[in-house]
């Protein structure tokens, strides 16, 4: 199994919506449960593997302020919402007996630990999944950036970008029945065209670090393992 896989260390960014499954808010046990599973086969190949979650399902900043809450406050708020999906999802793996570390951006050590490059990464020398939470810790920034950072911080080989269609499509595909979607893209067309793959500040970060993304569905089992054993599928972001 090992000798196949092409990429050791990746970021897997899972929105918090991955996690709500048809239920339209919250946290769906059996959507968990099965992304864990998922997680775990490409564990079980060697990967090392670091997660950042969303928390849309539960709180998202932006859309509290435009209804007159304050932004920062909203968004403080939006990253404690990512550390329940982190917690949630630390269960979900430990259900299935991989260990799991929860490093938060913003300090709650009495439920997990801080963030500390070095000791994220040697958890991930230690093949234990780390999930950080509460995105960068900052207000007006988004879980794509900090899974950028942090797969920049970890040296990640890639950001799997999870979503629920096959990539990066010139139109919406949920909409559009002649949508194409690319194999590959680069960074700047992404920016040009305002494509929905990353917000602008994780794709800026990524093009100056020349970090690759594939963005991929999620939806359909085993994608994970087919991309760290080096099979194109989804759209590929790079120069
Ligand atoms: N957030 C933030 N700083 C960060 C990451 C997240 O303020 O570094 C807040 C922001 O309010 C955001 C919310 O956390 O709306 C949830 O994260 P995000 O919207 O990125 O989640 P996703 O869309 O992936 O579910």
């Amino acid at each position: 199994n090992k000798s196949k896989v092409k990429l050791k260390t990746i970021l897997l960014k899972l929105s918090g919506e991955a996690l709500q499954g048809e239920r339209g808010y919250g946290i769906d046990a059996v959507i968990i449960a099965e992304i864990a599973k998922e997680i775990k086969e490409v564990h079980q190949m060697g990967v090392k593997i670091a997660l950042v979650i969303g928390g849309g399902n539960i709180f998202r900043g932006l859309s509290a302020s435009t209804q007159g809450m304050d932004r920062a406050t909203a968004d403080y708020m939006g990253m404690l919402a990512t550390t329940l999906n982190a917690l949630a999802m630390q269960d979900a793996l430990e259900r299935l007996g991989i260990d799991t570390r929860v490093q938060s951006a913003i300090k709650m050590q009495e439920l997990c630990e801080p963030y500390i490059r070095r000791r994220a990464m040697r958890h991930l020398e230690k093949n234990r999944v780390v999930i950080f939470a509460a995105g960068t810790g900052n207000p007006y920034f988004t879980t794509d950036t900090a899974a950028s950072l942090r797969a920049m911080e970890i040296h990640a080989d890639i950001i799997l970008k999870a979503t629920k269609v096959d990539g990066v499509y010139d139109k919406d595909p949920m909409k559009h029945t002649d949508a194409k979607m690319y194999k590959h893209i680069t960074y700047l067309d992404v920016l040009r065209n305002e494509l929905k793959v990353m917000d602008s500040t994780a794709i800026s970060l990524c093009k100056d670090n020349k970090l690759v993304i594939c963005v991929f569905n999620m939806n359909k089992k085993g994608n994970i393992k087919r991309i760290v054993s080096g099979e194109k599928i989804g759209t590929f972001v790079s120069d």
